[in-house]
């Protein structure tokens, strides 16, 4: 069964081959060429971009996420830590909340726990944030076979839901009134203001990329959108130069928080209609090779988009990857290999 399905996809392949030698030779003229392959380039660079945008999106999603569960594992140690009601005074009736020396050393060993795995934790979310747009347009040369199979399963690993966001944000607000006062416990003090410095770091990070993003890919936008988005871009650098109002009763890391927090969520707005516009500019085009439209619409092709973020029709790859026996390389990349393949006469071959 297996080498009857073999056969099938190779008669298809060659089927194809020789549909695609036809309009590459007859139907694309040198200035269409040209034409196409600059397409393909632009189209390129907006994939590149949008899965840029999807990392840092989602290092701005999990680092909030982040940040309430460090609080939520912290009041868990406090409680198993609680302390206890003692007698200060044999005189005054003096009572106090107190834990012994031992109980004190358990709970501060646990609280240095808590923050080293959360600094990893808060790494993590970070590192989302330093791949480069360059990263993202790997030689095609390495792709062979599985390779395409992993980047999807990359990409579907970035995707940031809208709905969860918002969950995550009425979670981080809820968690945040509990350090509304300073807290009494110096271990806890510590641990909060570590944990507000990681936060901090996060979403500066995520706003020199998401700026880094803006910069480059702002000449593919209509002069309307540049306006809305720049306009919207100066509100994060004023929220960013804000003064903290220190006489409001509120502790200080509260109050630096909450501003940090604000940064987050315009950041994650304005890069999703960053990216909303980007996806546009990746998906609007023609499959390069077979010249049919492709894209979401029902009519149109389904695209597979390669680790070079070049995009070709899903079925154009899968025959060339058949032609080729599974090591096919980027049509578009090496071009020139590409066409030879594809329009050497038919008994040269064999
Ligand atoms: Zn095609
Ligand atoms: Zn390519």
């Amino acid at each position: 069964m297996a080498s009857l399905s073999t056969d099938d996809s190779a008669s298809a392949a060659q089927e194809w081959r020789l549909k695609i030698n036809r309009i590459q030779s007859s139907k694309v003229t040198p200035e269409m060429r040209q034409g196409l392959l600059r397409r393909a380039e632009s189209k390129r660079l907006a994939s590149a971009r949008v899965k840029k945008s999807k990392a840092l999106r989602c290092s701005a999603a999990r680092s909030a996420k982040s940040w309430s569960t460090c609080q939520r594992r912290m009041e868990s140690v406090k409680s198993k830590f609680a302390p206890s009601l003692t007698m200060t005074s044999a005189f005054g009736g003096g009572r106090t909340l107190t834990r012994t020396p031992k109980e004190q050393e358990a709970y501060k060993a646990e609280m240095d726990q808590l923050m080293m795995e959360q600094t990893l934790d808060m790494t993590s979310c970070q590192d989302l944030s330093l791949t480069s747009v360059n990263d993202y347009m790997t030689s095609s040369d390495k792709l062979v076979g599985t390779a395409l199979v992993v980047q999807k399963a990359e990409d579907d690993e970035l995707e940031v839901d809208d709905d969860e966001i918002q969950a995550d944000i009425s979670e981080f607000q809820a968690l945040l009134e509990k350090i509304k006062t300073e807290p009494t416990d110096d271990e806890e003090i510590a641990a909060n203001f570590k944990l507000y410095e990681q936060y901090l770091e996060t979403v500066e990070l995520v706003r020199k990329s998401v700026f880094e993003l803006w910069s480059e890919s702002k000449e593919s936008f209509p002069q309307s959108a540049v306006r809305t988005i720049e306009h919207e871009l100066q509100r994060v650098d004023s929220q960013a130069n804000m003064e903290i109002n220190f006489d409001s009763g509120r502790w200080f890391v509260y109050e630096m928080t909450q501003k940090a927090e604000m940064n987050r969520q315009l950041l994650l707005k304005l890069s999703k209609s960053i990216q909303t516009r980007l996806e546009l500019l990746a998906a609007e085009n023609d499959c390069p090779i077979c010249l049919e439209p492709m894209g979401k619409g029902s009519e149109e092709r389904p695209i597979t988009v390669l680790g070079c973020c070049h995009s070709v029709c899903t079925e154009c790859w899968e025959h060339w990857m058949a032609m080729k026996h599974g090591r096919a390389f980027c049509p578009l990349c090496r071009h020139e290999e590409f066409l030879e393949e594809i329009l050497m006469p038919e008994e040269e071959r064999r």
